[in-house]
């Protein structure tokens, strides 16, 4: 994708260790200071230059010519009373708007991000949606919001899950640039097996992202039992199908060994009757897999209502009693309007009506 910034300075936080060795050799450096200046920013995530001090001043001051550090800034920040999670709204250095959640865990804190401003696939539950797409974030873009966090939290990023606004396998080379990144042990060297990616199902893109070999959890957001449900709610179903989905995610899970989670939003009256949860076990069945089944969250411009409780713990004993592995998501910082883009949209919202 072509991203026409209009930037005055180059985009500093996506250059990989390789790609710095490189800068520094051009510059008649020292190769081992491309190391430094990664563990600057990637590690030690300095946002000035002159927290830098094993750089000499000359060198700091020709980087800081050309090249700015953060892409993003954090616009606002709420934070649930409930439990704690943080979702933050951050503006890119062209206007755009994104969205990141922190939530708390007694196995750590998880950092749920964007992959892009708006979402071109159309989901008809989703409010990230709802205005299109304006671009793929840079590799820069999605490392700020996880190093932005973690700064401002003041407390290490444990897991981090690419379920924010976007489609991240709409913006395939800065994702596996990302998650190279992210993992790179002169950075902050988060195990790519703390990371989820969430596909609405680009199956070509889930062939690729087996072959890169990562160790990186996918997860796939199915919704519905078959394709009639599934194209009534999600438009991608017109081009693939559960079952060529399936095969890719058969092949991933033999690529990897490792299970697929399958993402299940319960929409009242949609996709969550006693059938649905049969022809659903019966798809998935002897599949290397994990079901989670995710409350709505209501969207006021659409007429979908989340299914009540005991619905869908009807649906998760159907579908336990098939042996499916499955959980229901907790719903974090359901005061906070923390479901996707939802504060964004707010926030939009607001802009046009002033
Ligand atoms: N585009 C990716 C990742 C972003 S959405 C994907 O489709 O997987 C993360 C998850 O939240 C997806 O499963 C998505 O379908 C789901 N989701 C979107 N809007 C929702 C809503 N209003 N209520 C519940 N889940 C929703």
């Amino acid at each position: 994708m072509e991203i026409d910034m209009e930037e005055k300075k180059g985009d500093l936080l996506s250059f990989t260790r390789e790609e710095l060795t490189e800068y520094m050799e051009k510059t008649g450096q020292k190769k081992f200071r491309a190391v430094q200046l990664y563990e600057w920013l990637h590690k030690k995530l300095a946002s000035d230059y002159s927290e830098m001090t094993n750089l000499s001043k000359t060198l700091r001051e020709q980087i800081s010519s050309e090249y700015e550090i953060y892409p993003l800034s954090i616009l606002d920040k709420v934070v649930s009373k409930k439990d704690g999670t943080a979702k933050y709204l951050m503006a890119t250095k062209d206007g755009g708007v994104i969205e990141s959640v922190a939530m708390n865990y007694n196995y750590g804190m998880s950092v749920c991000i964007s992959s892009q401003i708006g979402c071109r696939m159309g989901c008809s539950f989703c409010a990230s949606t709802l205005a299109g797409l304006e671009r793929g974030l840079k590799a820069s873009e999605m490392l700020a919001q996880v190093y932005l966090i973690q700064k401002d939290m003041n407390k290490r990023v444990d897991n981090i899950v690419v379920m924010g606004i976007g489609e991240p396998f709409d913006n395939y080379e800065q994702l596996i640039r990302f998650l190279g990144m992210i993992s790179d042990e002169s950075g902050l060297n988060i195990s790519q097996r703390s990371i989820t990616v969430s596909t609405c199902g680009l199956v070509d893109k889930m062939y690729e992202f087996a072959d890169e070999h990562m160790g990186v959890t996918l997860a796939v957001s199915l919704h519905a039992p078959n394709d009639d449900i599934r194209k009534s709610i999600m438009p991608v179903a017109n081009k693939y199908s559960i079952d060529e989905i399936m095969k890719a995610c058969r092949y991933f899970s033999d690529k990897t060994g490792r299970r697929v989670t399958f993402e299940y939003s319960m929409i009242h009256g949609v996709n969550d009757s006693g059938e649905c949860a049969k022809e659903l076990a019966g798809r998935i069945k002897g599949l290397l897999c994990h079901v989670n089944l995710i409350p709505l969250n209501d969207v006021d411009e659409r007429d979908y209502r989340r299914s009540p409780d005991e619905g869908i713990s009807v649906f998760q004993n159907i579908l336990q009693k098939y042996g499916i592995n499955v959980t229901i998501r907790k719903g974090m910082g359901s005061d906070i309007d923390a479901a996707c883009g939802q504060l964004r949209k707010k926030y939009i919202d607001k802009k046009v009506t002033g």
